[in-house]
C-alpha cells in the first residue's frame, strides 16, 4: 500500500488505526498453496489468534482455507464468520474437559494435546474423530542446529510417551485420525523443519486410520532489511517429496495441513500512529506517538523490530529516533531508528502490523483499543469500530460506598 493511501485513511478513520491490504492476505496464500501443488490433498487452517477480525475471517473463508483455533471463542468467531465445522481444527492447551467437549458437539475437529484428557475424552466418546499433538522436542533456532531439546515445553504429548498414548487409543477404542505438531514461531531452517517431519512420520506409523498430518506453523516472514524468510518454494519442494513418498508407504491418500497464522497477514498489516510530541533529551530524541504497549506489544514483549516509516515526510532528511509511546509505562517501539525526520502531527506506520498486533491489544491506561481498516478492491472498510468510554465502562459495576 502507498503512503498516500495510508495517509488519507489516518485522516478519514482517525488515528491510531490498524490497516490491512487484503490483496496481500490473498498472495500470501496463493504462494503457500502453490508451493504444495505437488501434493494431492492441502489444507491451509489459518491461525485465527493471529488476527481474528471476523471480516478477515471471511475473506480467508472465501479463499478456501480452513481454520486453526485455540479456544472456543475463536471457534464461535469462525462459525460466525460462516466456517463450517469440519474446516475448523480446535487445538486448544491446556483448558477444560469441558471446553474440549463443547467445541466436540459443535462438530469441529478436536486435536488433543495431554494424556489425562485424551484418556478422558476417548473413554466419553471413542467414536469422536481426534487428532494428537505431538511434541517431536525439535527446537527451532540457533542457525543451523538441531536441537532435540525443549523438554519442558509445555506443548504437545512427548513422542518418548508414544507407548502411553497407544495404550489409551487402544483401551478406549478411539479414532485417531491425525497426528499434528507446531514446534512454535520462527522457524529459520527448513532443515529443522524437515527433521521435525520425520519424527512425525515415524509417529504416523503408529496409526492406521489417519487422514491428516499437520504440521503446525513457525514459517517466518522479514520484519526488516536482511532479515531471514522461510523460503516456502524450497519447503514446498521438499516436503512434497517427503510427503509423497510417505503416502505410498503409509498405503493412502493423506492431507498435509499447515496452520500459519504470521505467514499470510503479518506484512498486509500496517500500524498508523501520530506524533504527539518531539522530546529532545541529552542523549536522543524522542519522537511520542499516540500509542503505547497497550495497542501494540510485539517489540516489549518479544523484542520485534517493526519497520517504522514516516508517511508524513518520506523525503526527509534521515534523523536518528526513539519511537516510544504515551503510556506511562517504558513503551519503546524502537531505539536509535533512522527515520525521515519528524514533526508533530507527523503520522508513522508500523509495517508488518497484521499478526499479533491487533489481537494482543489491551486497554492499560484506560485507553482505547485501535480501529481497523481492511483494503479491499481498492476502497478502505472499516472492520471494527475505535472503541468508546462506553467500552471501558461497561462491564464495570459501581457499588455504594
Ligand atoms: C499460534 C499458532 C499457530 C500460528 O503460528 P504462526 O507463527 O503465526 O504461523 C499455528 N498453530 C498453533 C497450534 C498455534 O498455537
Amino acid at each position: 500500500m502507498n503512503s498516500k493511501t495510508l495517509l488519507q485513511i489516518a485522516a478519514d478513520y482517525g488515528s491510531p488505526v490498524y490497516v490491512y491490504n487484503s490483496e496481500k492476505i490473498v498472495s500470501q496464500y496463493k504462494r503457500l498453496t502453490n508451493a504444495f501443488n505437488k501434493v494431492k490433498k492441502v489444507k491451509i487452517n489459518y491461525a485465527v489468534k493471529a488476527l481474528s477480525n471476523i471480516s478477515v475471517l471471511k475473506l480467508m473463508n472465501s479463499l478456501g482455507s480452513g481454520l486453526d483455533t485455540v479456544s472456543i471463542q475463536e471457534v464461535k468467531l469462525g462459525l460466525e464468520a460462516g466456517f463450517s465445522p469440519e474446516n475448523i481444527i480446535y487445538t486448544p492447551n491446556g483448558v477444560s474437559l469441558e471446553e474440549i467437549e463443547l467445541a466436540a458437539s459443535l462438530g469441529v475437529q478436536i486435536n488433543i494435546d495431554n494424556l489425562s484428557i485424551l484418556e478422558q475424552f476417548g473413554t466419553k466418546f471413542p467414536k469422536t474423530p481426534v487428532c494428537i499433538r505431538i511434541n517431536p522436542h525439535v527446537m527451532a533456532g540457533g542457525n543451523t542446529n538441531i536441537s532435540v531439546g525443549h523438554i519442558d515445553s509445555k506443548f504437545g504429548i512427548s513422542i518418548h510417551q508414544i507407548p502411553h498414548i497407544l495404550r489409551i487409543v487402544e483401551n478406549t477404542n478411539m479414532n485417531i485420525n491425525g497426528i499434528h505438531m507446531h514446534t512454535g514461531s520462527d522457524i529459520l531452517d527448513i532443515d529443522v523443519f524437515l527433521y521435525a517431519i520425520e519424527i512425525l512420520f515415524e509417529t504416523a506409523k503408529n496409526f492406521s486410520d489417519l487422514e491428516f498430518i499437520d504440521f503446525g506453523s513457525g514459517f517466518k516472514v522479514p520484519y526488516k532489511d536482511g532479515d531471514i524468510e522461510t523460503n516456502i518454494e524450497e519447503l514446498g519442494n521438499k516436503l512434497s517429496k517427503r510427503f509423497n513418498a510417505f503416502c505410498k508407504e503409509y498405503g493412502k491418500e493423506l492431507t498435509l495441513a499447515f496452520e500459519p497464522g504470521k505467514f499470510l497477514v503479518s506484512e498486509a498489516g500496517y500500524f498508523l500512529t501520530k506524533v504527539n510530541v518531539v522530546k529532545q533529551t541529552t542523549s536522543t530524541v524522542f519522537a511520542q506517538i499516540d500509542s503505547g504497549f497497550n495497542h501494540l506489544i510485539r517489540p516489549m514483549l518479544y523484542g520485534s523490530q517493526h519497520e517504522i516509516i514516516n508517511i508524513s515526510n518520506p523525503n526527509g532528511r534521515e534523523r536518528f529516533y526513539s519511537v516510544v509511546g504515551y503510556i506511562c509505562e517504558t513503551d519503546t517501539f524502537a531505539n536509535n531508528r533512522r527515520i525521515n525526520e519528524i514533526t508533530e502531527g507527523d503520522i508513522l506506520a508500523f509495517k508488518n502490523a497484521g499478526a499479533y498486533c491487533y489481537s494482543m491489544a489491551s486497554n492499560y491506561n484506560s485507553r482505547y483499543r485501535p480501529a481497523e481498516v481492511l483494503w479491499h478492491n481498492g476502497k478502505a472498510h472499516l472492520i471494527r469500530k475505535r472503541e468508546t468510554f462506553d467500552d471501558i465502562i461497561k462491564n464495570q459495576i459501581e457499588i455504594a460506598l
